[in-house]
C-alpha cells in the first residue's frame, strides 16, 4: 500500500509517543518498587557501576580476564538479589523493565538499519484512522449499551418482546467483536431510525481496533464523498493523499454507517457496487448498518447490490421504537 507523506509523519510520533510511554510507565513501576524495597537503589547502583567497570576493563585487552570475571559475578549476584526482592513483594522479574509494544525494535521502527516488521502495520492503521470518523475516546461501547430502554413487552406488530430481540443482538455483537478477525462474516444491520444500529457497530468497531485490527468506520455519506472527490482531483494531487480507495477495500473491517442516507448517484452506486463485490471476493468483513428496509435498499441502490448483501451478509433486524427520545427524557 502507498502511503502519503504525512502518514509517516504520523508514524514517528507515534513510535516516540510510545517509546516515551513504555519510559514513564517504566518510572513509574520503579518509583513504587522502591518505596516498598529501598535496597533496590543500592542493587541498580551496583549493577551499573560494576557494567560500566566491566566495559572499561574488557577496553584495556586479554589482561583483565579475571577482573572481569569478578566484575560479571558481582553483577549477577545484584540481579538475583533484586529479582528475589521483586518476587517476595510479588512482583514479576520484568517489573522494573521497560515494556514495548514491540519488543523486536523497541518502538524505534528500525532494527539494525532495517525497518521493523511493526511498521508496516503501523501505516496501515494510521492511513485507516485518517479517514475513520472514530474518535479515540468512544462513548458508544458495549458497557454503556443500555438495553432497559427497549420495551420489554410484547410488540402488537410484530409480537416479538423488543428488549429480549435487542439483547440477542447485543450479544451477538458482542460475541463478534471478541472473536473478530478478517474472516468474520459480514453483518447488514437493518430497522428502524434510532434502535441502536449505530451504537453497536461503533462498539463493534472500537473493541476490534483495540484488539489490533485496521478499521475504517464512517457514514456511508462521508466516505462516498471522499471517495469521490479524490477520483476527481486525482491529477492534481496524486501523490500526496492517502488511498481512499485502496484503503476501504483493504483494511481489516469496515463500517459504512447508515447507508442510503446519502444522496446517490451513478459514481456512488458503481462505488458501493465495487466495495461489496471486492471484499466479498478478498473475504474480508463489511458491517453495513441502514435506516431503509431491503425494499427501499433494492431502489436506491439497485438489485445487484442488495442481492450480494442477502446473500453474503449475516442480517441483524432491530426492532421496537425510536429510543432517542427516552434518553433524552432520562
Ligand atoms: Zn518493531
Amino acid at each position: 500500500m502507498s502511503y502519503s507523506q504525512r502518514i509517516f509523519e504520523l508514524a514517528t510520533l507515534e513510535y516516540q509517543r510510545r517509546r516515551e510511554k513504555a519510559h514513564r510507565e517504566q518510572e513509574q513501576r520503579h518509583s513504587e518498587a522502591v518505596a516498598k524495597l529501598p535496597r533496590l537503589i543500592e542493587l541498580g547502583r551496583e549493577m551499573s557501576e560494576t557494567g560500566l567497570a566491566a566495559s572499561v576493563a574488557i577496553a584495556m585487552g586479554a589482561d583483565a580476564q579475571k577482573q572481569i570475571a569478578a566484575l560479571a559475578e558481582k553483577n549477577l549476584a545484584a540481579q538475583k538479589e533484586r529479582r528475589d526482592l521483586l518476587r517476595s513483594a510479588g512482583y514479576p522479574d520484568d517489573f522494573l523493565e521497560p515494556r514495548y509494544h514491540c519488543d523486536l525494535c523497541e518502538d524505534m521502527g528500525v532494527v539494525d538499519g532495517i525497518f521493523c516488521q511493526c511498521r508496516e502495520a503501523l501505516l496501515r492503521s494510521i492511513a485507516f484512522s485518517q479517514l475513520s470518523e472514530l474518535s479515540p475516546v468512544e462513548d458508544s461501547t458495549f458497557e454503556n449499551f443500555d438495553l432497559t430502554f427497549y420495551p420489554n413487552n410484547q410488540d402488537p406488530e410484530t409480537g416479538l418482546i423488543p428488549r429480549d430481540r435487542m439483547k440477542e443482538i447485543y450479544d451477538y455483537c458482542l460475541a463478534y467483536a471478541k472473536d473478530f478477525d478478517t474472516d468474520s462474516p459480514s453483518l447488514f444491520m437493518h430497522g428502524k431510525t434510532g434502535l441502536g444500529k449505530t451504537h453497536l457497530s461503533l462498539a463493534i468497531a472500537g473493541y476490534v481496533v483495540n484488539k489490533g485490527f485496521g478499521v475504517i468506520y464512517g457514514s456511508a455519506q462521508n466516505l462516498l464523498t471522499k471517495l469521490e472527490r479524490e477520483k476527481f482531483s486525482r491529477n492534481t494531487y496524486s501523490h500526496s493523499q492517502a488511498n481512499t480507495e485502496e484503503s476501504l477495500l483493504d483494511c481489516d473491517l469496515l463500517v459504512l454507517d447508515d447507508l442510503g442516507a446519502e444522496f446517490s448517484t451513478a459514481f456512488t452506486v458503481a462505488a458501493v457496487y465495487n466495495i461489496i463485490n471486492t471484499r466479498i471476493s478478498r473475504g474480508l468483513p463489511v458491517i453495513i448498518s441502514t435506516n431503509l428496509t431491503p425494499e427501499e435498499l433494492e431502489e436506491k441502490y439497485t438489485q445487484r447490490i442488495t442481492s450480494r448483501i442477502i446473500g453474503n451478509y449475516t442480517s441483524l433486524r432491530f426492532h421496537g421504537r425510536d429510543i432517542r427520545q427516552l434518553k433524552k427524557r432520562r
